[in-house]
Formats: C-alpha cells, sequence, structure tokens
C-alpha cells in the first residue's frame, strides 16, 4: 500500500517527467551562445576591493551596473599574500599567480646588486616594471620596460599565434600598463605623473588623440575642480582627525596646480578612459582580421583609498563618477558595433584607515608601530653584530625582508634569529615565515578562501626574488605608522579585505549569472583564452577556465 510519502514522491515525479514541463523548461531558458569577440576590453580598478563594491552596488546606474549585471564573482580573490599593485596586475592577463610572474611586490631587494640611487644609498632596490640592464636605473629613476615579467600575457599569447593580433593596454601607473599589456604590445601608455607617455621606441605608434587628453589633463590639474557630493554620499560625509588639524571624510576641493589630488580624482580614471578610446578609435581595434586586446587600469580609486581612506564621502563620490565614466566608456564601444567582451577586476583590495575603523564598530583597528621598519632594526643589528652595514633590508613594517649579504657567514644564523625574534616577539605581529618554510609549502590549490596564511604567502613567492623572511601583521594593523607623507589608508597584506575583488564579465546578449565562492583572479586569462579559441597549456599556468555559459554548452574544453 502507497503512504502519503510515496504518494507525494510519484506524483513529483510524474510531474517532472511530462513533456509539458520539460519544453517548458526549454524555452524559459533558451541555450545561451557563446560569444564571439573580435575585442577584448580587460579593466583593472585599483584598490576596488569586494568590500567597496558591494557597499554601492546597489548605488550604480552605469558601466558598473552593467558589469554586476553579467556574470559576476563578488568573491574573486587576488589570492596571494603580498596584495599589491605591481603583482595583482601580473596576475589578471597571465593566468599565473605571482609565484610564476615573478612580481613579488611593488619592488623587491637584490641585496648583492648595489646600485647609485636617489632616495637610498646605496640602492638595493629593483622596481617591479624597470629595465635594471639600463645603465644608471635604480628603484625610483629608472626605464619602464616589461623584462621583469617572467611569463607572457593573453596579448602575448595572441601575437604570438596570430601577429596582426593588437594589444594597447593604458593605466594611470606604469606597472598597471607594462603587467597587463606584456612583452609584445601595439601600444603600452602611462601616466608618468605630468603626462601620459609611452616606451620610446614606439613612440610613433601614440595616437593623435593622446595630445588633447594630455593637453586637458594639463588643464584639469592648472584649475582648482569644483567636485560635487553626490546624494547618496551625504550620509558617508564625517570628518575624521588624522593627526594635528588633518581630517579625512568629507569631500576636499581639488587646489589648482595639485597634480596629487589630480590622480586621486575622477577626471584622472576619466582621461584614462579618453587615452583608451582614443587608441580604440585610431587602431581600428576589433575591426582587424584577428581578435584584439584592450586592457585599461584605472588608479584613481587606489589613490583616493590611499589619501583619503576607504568609507568616506572621497571613496564614495569616485565610485559614483567611475560608474559614470565606464558607462561613457561602454557607450562609445557600443556605438562601433564591435563585437567585445568585458572582464573588470582589481588588482587588490583595500582597508580603510584605523581613525575611522576604530570609531566605526572596529577598535582594534591600529597603526602599525615604527620600531616594525625594516629601516630602524638595520642599523640596531648591525651595531649589536658589528656589520658594514644595516643587517636587514625592506621597505615596510611587513612583507618581505632581506638580509644584508655583507653579513660574515659565521654571524648569519644569529643575526637572522635576532632579526626573526624581533619581529616574533611583537605584539602586532601575527607571524613570520623564513624562507625556508614557505620555499617548503607546496603551490595551494583548492578554495583561495580557505588557504592558510603560508599558503597565500607562497602564492607570491619566488626564490631569486623574495626576501630571507615575510612578516605578516595582524588583522587591521595598518602598515603606515605615521599619515605624515600623505597617505591614511593601505593594502598589501594577506587578509581577506586585500585579497577579495569582484571578477565581473559581460558581453552583448550575457546570460547573467552570479557565483559567490571564490575564484581566483589567474582564471581570468584561461577563460578568455577559451572564448577565442586559444589554445594556452595548463601546465604553463595557475588559473582554470572558468564556465561563463549558465546553461549546458561551456566555453571551457
Ligand atoms: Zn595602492
Amino acid at each position: 500500500m502507497m503512504n502519503k510519502f510515496t504518494s507525494i514522491l510519484l506524483g513529483a515525479t510524474a510531474l517532472v517527467s511530462t513533456s509539458a514541463f520539460a519544453q517548458g523548461s526549454a524555452a524559459n531558458t533558451p541555450e545561451a551562445k557563446l560569444p564571439e569577440p573580435k575585442l577584448i576590453v580587460a579593466i583593472s580598478v585599483d584598490q576596488f576591493s569586494t568590500d567597496i563594491f558591494n557597499e554601492y552596488r546597489e548605488d550604480f546606474t552605469g558601466g558598473l551596473k552593467r558589469l554586476a549585471g553579467g556574470i559576476a564573482f563578488p568573491n574573486g580573490y587576488q589570492s596571494h599574500g603580498a596584495t599589491e599593485t605591481c603583482p595583482g596586475h601580473s596576475t589578471i592577463l597571465t593566468g599565473s599567480r605571482p609565484s610564476r610572474t615573478g612580481i613579488v611586490a611593488n619592488g623587491w631587494f637584490d641585496p648583492s646588486r648595489a646600485r647609485t640611487g636617489k632616495n637610498r644609498k646605496p640602492d638595493y632596490g629593483i622596481y617591479c616594471s624597470e629595465d635594471v640592464d639600463v645603465a644608471g636605473s635604480n628603484s625610483s629613476d629608472y626605464t619602464v620596460s616589461p623584462n621583469l615579467l617572467k611569463v607572457p600575457t593573453l596579448g602575448d599569447r595572441m601575437r604570438a599565434v596570430n601577429p596582426a593580433s593588437q594589444v594597447v593596454a593604458v593605466s594611470g601607473k606604469d606597472r598597471g600598463a607594462v603587467m597587463m599589456g606584456g612583452h609584445n604590445t601595439t601600444l603600452t601608455m602611462w601616466w608618468d605623473g605630468k603626462a601620459f607617455r609611452s616606451y620610446a621606441a614606439s613612440e610613433a605608434a601614440v595616437p593623435k588623440g593622446a595630445a588633447l587628453v594630455n593637453s586637458r589633463a594639463r588643464a584639469a590639474i592648472d584649475k582648482p575642480a569644483k567636485v560635487k557630493l553626490p546624494a547618496q554620499c551625504a550620509s558617508h560625509s564625517r570628518a575624521v582627525g588624522i593627526g594635528g588639524d588633518a581630517t579625512v571624510g568629507t569631500l576636499p576641493q581639488r587646489k589648482a596646480g595639485d597634480a596629487r589630488a589630480f590622480r586621486a580624482s575622477g577626471d584622472f580614471d576619466s582621461l584614462t578612459v579618453d587615452l583608451a578610446l582614443a587608441a580604440f578609435g585610431e587602431k581600428k581595434l576589433g575591426r582587424g582580421a584577428a581578435t584584439d586586446v584592450l586592457a585599461i587600469s584605472l588608479s584613481a580609486t587606489d589613490y583616493v583609498g590611499h589619501t583619503y581612506g576607504t568609507a568616506g564621502a572621497e571613496t564614495c563620490t569616485q565610485m559614483a563618477l567611475l560608474d559614470a565614466t565606464l558607462g561613457r566608456m561602454f557607450a562609445a564601444l557600443d556605438k562601433s558595433k564591435v563585437p567585445y567582451v568585458a572582464v573588470l577586476t582589481a588588482d587588490h583590495g583595500g582597508h580603510d584607515l584605523p581613525e575611522r575603523n576604530s570609531i566605526q564598530g572596529l577598535p582594534a583597528a591600529e597603526r602599525a608601530d615604527i620600531k616594525l621598519m625594516p629601516q630602524g632594526l638595520g642599523p640596531v643589528l648591525a651595531k649589536a653584530f658589528d656589520l658594514p652595514e644595516p643587517a636587514v633590508m625592506g621597505d615596510a613594517p611587513f612583507g618581505d625582508i632581506y638580509l644584508s649579504t655583507k653579513i660574515p657567514p659565521a654571524k648569519r644564523a644569529a643575526v637572522l634569529d635576532a632579526a626573526l625574534k624581533h619581529y616574533r616577539t611583537h605584539p602586532q605581529v601575527e607571524v613570520v615565515f623564513t624562507k625556508e618554510e614557505i620555499a617548503a609549502t607546496p603551490s595551494p590549490s583548492g578554495a583561495p578562501e580557505d588557504w592558510s596564511l603560508i599558503q597565500r604567502v607562497r602564492a607570491s613567492f619566488d626564490p631569486e626574488r623574495s626576501g630571507d623572511f615575510f612578516v605578516a601583521l595582524k588583522r587591521y594593523v595598518t602598515p603606515i605608522p605615521n599619515t605624515s607623507f600623505g597617505y591614511v589608508a593601505t593594502h598589501g597584506s594577506p587578509w581577506g579585505y586585500d585579497r577579495r575583488v569582484p571578477i565581473l564579465f559581460w558581453w552583448k546578449g550575457v546570460s547573467p549569472y552570479e557565483q559567490p565562492n571564490g575564484i581566483e583572479t589567474a582564471d581570468i586569462m584561461p577563460t578568455l583564452a577559451s572564448l577565442i579559441g586559444l589554445d594556452v597549456p595548463k601546465d604553463e599556468i595557475d588559473g582554470r577556465c572558468v564556465d561563463l555559459i549558465a546553461g549546458t554548452a561551456t566555453n571551457c574544453k
């Protein structure tokens, strides 16, 4: 005899098996078609964390609304530990983590290579996008180059298969353009502090529109700017003291001649997009025989975050301006009728300043102790161990720290022990890993949200370039000991707020879906490659192809 439960089950089965239901289902979810892009538009918004994406998502009406309504991975991951600009940009179009791209930080140290530097004497530092072979180059006065990037980008791979493919990279920072463009671009352009420029050798390829963009940039810097506070940002506008009389949190008005404030404004992104559109138009991207790449890195959100923090009226206003600028860019691309696929992500996340965190529900937030700076510790250890130069070198109170090569072999273990003890006994330090410990850790796999700290650090470890040890500060410790140099907040840690970034795909006719689980920014390149039929050997990259087709079809082989 059938009990009630079995009857319900059988009834349900009968319903599912009726042909009317099956047909209805097919009609309601037409099989999504693969896009056939002639142009890949890859956008990095510098310091666009998942946290600010989520906070402002409901306010977007322009380009960010379009992207958020496509294939959305709100919890993407720059999965590595050293969450800086150069490593982050190096993952987006290479399919690889910094452990493979070699871009372990914005700058690293080679203690065996002393150069004559402007800011450091001697200068052991190396900048991630410099040509170290140029005579007189140093970490602060360098010739821009992709030479230190150890792997090819998507554009490099496309041009190797078909040299007719054009690859254009435009950024507010040299490293943003270089790391997304790669070794063999048609055009690479970045803001050098005064103007957008390119590699000297390819000056002839600069679009004519660049001169107009640069004259507009000069005019924007020369004039005071009046920025209106968007209505939705009124609740974010509250002054927060950062020492002395200085405050952040209310929208500042830019003074004439302030080039630094210009970088931290929506005008900067808008002009970067103008330059990208000039290149798009003049180089006829997407209108040739082969598929092209337009890589755009927008830097203003990062400068806003560093200068004013991420939770005030400044970032709120920047989000509204960025959304509008991206909307304007998409309108121009749509008008061209070029079929394109857009992807947007960030090079890293970010964290608000401790002064505001501590009055907004996070009393544990604080600034790093200046005693953690390697510049302070190095001379102290040199004196204690009678060494000819500072015992340790590094840029910040965390991350990779390097031992001097002038330490006699007999003293090296003792100096390292003393340095490790200095960091390991400090109350703001979460953990210190030695180079040997990191090297012995296998390259991580599985869900990036669940990696241990050493796995995160391993993902940005390169035995040739990483330090002798790596310092991770406690969660919510901002590694800027004081605000006197103009930066109040930052990123760079292995914590979630710095690793989590949205990854958003869109094309005309896309069947949208949202996946809240983590993927990596290293997954973007093999995913884009699959859309254009480009073969990328799996053993050459860290990422995987992500299925962008919500139906049973797939772009991944
Ligand atoms: Zn930054």
